[in-house]
């Protein structure tokens, strides 16, 4: 029964909240009669049990993070704690209006500033905007910062140096800022090629973004020279602190030469992402770079919380309100439920099942960098290829085994690319049993490549033309007239 449409179970009269009567008296009819709805609004009608099955089952037919493992790399899918859940939907929070005086909401401010200064503790930095909404508007928002910086200084520049394992975001973000994109070849380990650098580095760079650790898994271990020589020519270093679910209690991207950072809050510290949102991206800065953050800005005066006009020089709000003050408490919960040494831990067993997942796929796999992995691993599907199987295929098949895909086909300096992250929540046995069907699957691509091209199979959809299904969707219901 609910594999129908909810439409398909509708039935005329039922209902699954009914409404107590309006009890204060109306006044006549204050929508104009050409604007009144003529017909039946064609909602399905069901009872509550009904509804409650229909999307109960619904949550089921899609992969999530409750359900298996969902290794995608970059992403850091971790488990949510549900706790999280409970604090964010305290009525103390969900009830503050966002004009709501601060006198009104020392609560929200004591939360933002007490966030704020932790994670500038974790990041080493000096000061933080918690305004920007994702990781892609951290990036533009600090650097719209180094842009004013520069100008400030009189010094207007064109350029922003990125490597070429650079995450999609960086050089969008580039371009939005106004900037010319600059990509530098990595080197035969993966890592940033210093002499590339190098010659890059000129008067005209305004910053060189770099993601630490990188997006194939590795630790940018030359990185003070790499700051050295950035700064050198009076330019700006930034990290994109996507991949802080490495560092986070072990190392600071303030101490190793950045000038700017910024965090995924919805990555590192848990809270649920995918599909595009809620998310937060705050930015960290050192010293020389405090007058530019966005504001108005929460801060601690006495023993009050107040909103502190920003500073002449700032680049102004970059978004509505607080930012997105929800996945605030969830993070504010993570850090607190976790602690410094949890925090730690999690770093350190992070980066163990990463490694872990690497020796048991190593020779079945290839691997194109062979340095030690920090939190993911990125594999080549290239050996699957003679048997006419792409990296496309063992994505799909892991399905049939329970499993989300890695990312695939990114980076993009690695041919048929499988970046695997399996995050610190998961359990030996639940790495075991993903690079048992990784094997699985490896052996079948020789043994039977027909198998893969049609995979999944377990699924409630098989395999799509995607670039089909991408430009011609069809998801319209067409509600039958008795509706
Ligand atoms: C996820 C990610 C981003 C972008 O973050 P969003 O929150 O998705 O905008 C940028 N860089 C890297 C390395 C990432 O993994």
């Amino acid at each position: 029964m609910y594999d129908k449409l909810i439409y398909d179970i509708s039935e005329q009269g039922k209902r699954g909240v009914r409404l107590s009567a309006i009890d204060i008296p109306t006044k006549g009819n204050l929508i104009p009669e050409n604007m009144l709805r003529k017909g039946r609004i064609g909602l399905p009608e069901v009872s509550e049990p009904e509804v409650v099955r229909h999307f109960i089952n619904l949550s089921g037919k899609n992969h999530h993070i409750d359900k298996g493992l969902y290794p995608l790399g970059s992403c850091t899918m971790k488990y949510n704690p549900k706790i999280n859940e409970v604090t964010c939907r305290l009525s103390g929070f969900t009830g503050v209006h966002p004009f709501q005086k601060a006198e009104d909401s020392q609560g929200v401010l004591h939360l933002m500033v007490e966030l704020g200064e932790e994670l500038k503790e974790i990041t080493g930095m000096d000061g933080i905007t918690l305004q920007p909404a994702a990781g892609a508007h951290g990036e533009l928002t600090g650097l719209l910062m180094m842009r004013a910086y520069h100008e400030a200084n009189g010094d207007p520049r064109r350029k922003v140096i990125i490597p070429d394992s650079a995450h999609g975001t960086n050089p969008a973000s580039i371009i939005t800022a106004g900037y010319e994109v600059v990509q530098i070849k990595s080197d035969a380990e993966g890592l940033i090629d210093l002499d590339a650098l190098k010659e890059a580095l000129d008067d005209q760079v305004a910053a060189m973004m770099i993601t630490n650790p990188s997006t194939l898994g590795l630790f940018e271990s030359r990185i003070l020279e790499v700051a050295e020589a950035v700064h050198g020519v009076g330019a700006q270093l930034y990290m994109d602190g996507a991949n802080l679910n490495a560092l986070m209690g072990v190392a600071r991207p303030g101490d190793m030469g950045f000038d700017v950072v910024h965090l995924n809050l919805h990555k590192t510290f848990s809270t649920p992402h995918g599909g595009g949102g809620p998310g937060s991206g705050p930015v960290a800065v050192k010293d020389h770079l405090t007058p530019y953050l966005p504001g108005p800005m929460p801060v601690k005066e006495d023993d009050r919380y107040v909103w502190a006009e920003p500073s002449p020089k700032s680049i102004g709000r970059i978004g509505a309100f607080f930012g997105n003050f929800g996945v605030m408490v969830r993070a504010y919960t993570y850090i607190h439920m976790m602690g410094g040494d949890g925090l730690r831990k999690a770093t350190e067993r992070a980066i163990i099942n990463a490694n872990y997942l690497r020796r048991l796929l190593e020779n079945h796999y290839d691997l194109p960098y062979k340095r030690t992995s920090l939190h993911e691993v990125v594999f080549s599907g290239d050996r699957l290829l003679k048997h006419d199987v792409k990296t496309i295929d063992v994505a799909k098949r892991l399905l049939d085994y329970g499993f989300h895909a890695p990312t695939i086909y990114f980076p993009l300096i690695v041919h048929e690319a499988l970046m695997i992250e399996p995050t610190e929540t998961e359990s030996k046995a639940e790495l075991d049993s993903f690079a048992d069907a990784m094997i699985k699957i490896a052996d079948e691509a020789a043994d039977n490549a027909d198998l893969l091209h049609s995979a999944p199979f377990t699924t409630p959809v098989g395999r799509l033309n995607e670039a089909a299904a991408a430009r011609a969707l069809d998801v319209a219901y067409k509600p039958n007239d008795e509706l």
